[in-house]
């Protein structure tokens, strides 16, 4: 490894997906000296422990849904043997150190410094690096990014909390379990439930209130949670888990837990996960040696032009705590090194944090942009605002069963008497590729009237969305 640099111009702490998209943007478009420090894997939470390994354990799961339902269409696959989930996962890991490698390339051909190591702020110009031989450094530099992002958050402390996992340990599991147990409501968890569900797994999801994806609109929240239950994943609603403990002989764990005055467990388990949210990873980084402020959470406070109470010290992605996703850390990031390196025309350059669409990879897939019906009614008043929506079965079932029909659903919430659409949520099969197009749209304040004069795409779902009555 070359010797490190003493002194650079940006400074990018954390090489994830905001990180890496800052540190190249500046480099590459705009002739900055940049360097990037990384502690663990380059492409960050996104590339190793979230979207890509996660959406490629769901393509396997859709999979295994598409085989069993080719059967209605009249096709005899017969699954003579189960899901061969250590040669997937293998794979899935080699694809993932191939993305590592392709991250590193980049950034050599982008000419950013990458240095594997763990930073500390010593000031808001200098940062004490600490490479993988415990050697340490320091690096002078005029203006320093923080995008740490976070880390999945330690379960509460009950006894035997340990022996479970959280979602970076997901991706290790290198044998199909026969049963596992998931803790959380969140979208995390509602997507790992889905995913080993449909890959035969019996699938416990222990949640401390009715439904899932409780920050979603209502429809949503209510449309998953019942298709859950309908698909066999074991719901434990109202829960409190309290204890875990593990048969020394088997392996094999039991969750506990209470609901209101009534106790339940679930036993025999391979594995259970806690999906309880995640925190900013801040610890042992400097942030009170440099001055940098913190919110309640821990969350690094920026403003919207990503700048921290300290000068020349900024911060964006998951460790700001706003709208965790990694397009939304890429964007900031790209914002931020062209409002800093892009010259006068690029001065007020920044991320608009309004209308971001987001998906959840559940059974069936979730897609929502704009405000929940709760929050357009708090917002606009009950009078101002106009819901249309719509239930129906998607003609790819027509040739199913009623038992194997899944739902679909889409509201359309508008406001004012123009019907600007405020708010759009999809659940059903495509849901997450649909979103993006009518993310476009609604991003640009078209009405319901805007909507309505798209001619409809027939026979298709997304039709329904042109056509609301
Ligand atoms: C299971 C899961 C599934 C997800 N699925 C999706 C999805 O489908 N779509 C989506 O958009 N988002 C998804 N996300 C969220 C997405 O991964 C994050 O929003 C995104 O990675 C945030 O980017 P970031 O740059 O802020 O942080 P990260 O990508 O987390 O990068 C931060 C990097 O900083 C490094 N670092 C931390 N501290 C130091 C230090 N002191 N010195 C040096 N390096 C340091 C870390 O090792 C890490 O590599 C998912 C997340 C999880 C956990």
């Amino acid at each position: 490894m070359a010797p490190i640099s003493k002194e650079t111009d940006f400074l990018v702490i954390g090489g994830g997906s905001g990180g890496l998209g800052a540190a190249r943007a500046a480099s590459a478009r705009y002739g900055t000296r940049t360097m990037v420090i990384e502690g663990k894997r380059l492409g960050g939470t996104c590339v190793n422990v979230g979207c890509v390994p996660k959406k490629v354990t769901f393509n396997a799961a859709a999979i295994a849904e598409t085989l069993h339902q080719a059967q209605a269409y009249g096709f005899s696959v017969q699954e003579t043997a189960p899901f061969d989930w250590t040669t997937f996962k293998n794979k899935r890991d080699a694809y993932i150190t191939r993305l590592n490698g392709i991250y590193e390339r980049n950034l050599t051909n982008d000419k950013v410094e990458y240095v594997r190591g763990w930073a500390k702020l010593l000031s808001r110009n200098s940062v004490e690096v600490t490479l993988d031989d415990g050697t340490k450094t320091v690096v002078n530099a005029k203006k320093i990014l923080i995008a740490v992002g976070g880390n999945p958050k330690v379960p509460p402390q009950i006894p035997g909390a340990e022996l479970g996992i959280n979602s970076d340990g997901f991706f290790d599991i290198d044998t199909l379990p026969k049963k596992v147990a998931l803790i959380g409501a969140g979208y995390i968890a509602v997507e790992f439930a889905g995913m080993f569900n449909a890959l035969g797994v019996e699938t416990h999801l222990l949640i401390r209130h009715d439904t899932v994806l409780r920050h979603f609109d209502p429809m949503i929240q209510e449309g998953v949670t019942g298709e859950y239950e309908r698909l066999g994943v074991k719901l434990h609603k109202r829960s409190t888990t309290t204890k875990v403990e593990k048969d020394e002989q088997t392996g094999k764990l039991t969750v506990h837990y209470t609901q209101g005055e009534t106790e339940g467990l679930v036993s025999d388990l391979d594995h259970l996960i806690w999906a309880v949210g995640r925190t900013p990873a801040t610890a042992g980084l400097g942030l009170e040696e440099a001055g940098v402020k913190v919110d309640k959470k821990g969350h690094i406070v920026a403003d919207d032009y990503q700048n921290t109470n300290v000068e020349s010290v900024y911060a964006l992605g998951d460790v700001t705590g706003r709208v965790e996703l990694t397009p939304v850390a890429i964007a900031a990031g790209r914002k931020l090194a062209a409002r800093l390196y892009g010259g006068e025309q690029f001065s007020t350059a920044k991320l608009d944090y309004a209308d971001i669409p987001s998906v959840v990879f559940a059974h069936p897939e979730v897609g929502s942009i704009g405000l929940t019906e709760p929050e357009a009614i708090e917002r606009y008043g009950r009078d101002n605002v106009t819901i249309y929506k719509t239930n129906f079965t998607a003609m790819y079932y027509a040739m199913m069963d009623p038992a194997e029909k899944g739902p679909t659903a889409y509201k359309l919430i508008c406001a004012g008497p123009e019907e600007k659409v405020v708010g759009l949520h999809i659940m059903g099969l495509g849901s997450g590729e649909m979103l993006q197009g009518f993310g476009v749209a609604v991003k640009m304040g078209a009405t319901k009237a805007d909507f309505d004069s798209c001619v409809a795409i027939h026979p298709t779902s997304a039709e329904e969305l042109v056509t609301l009555r």
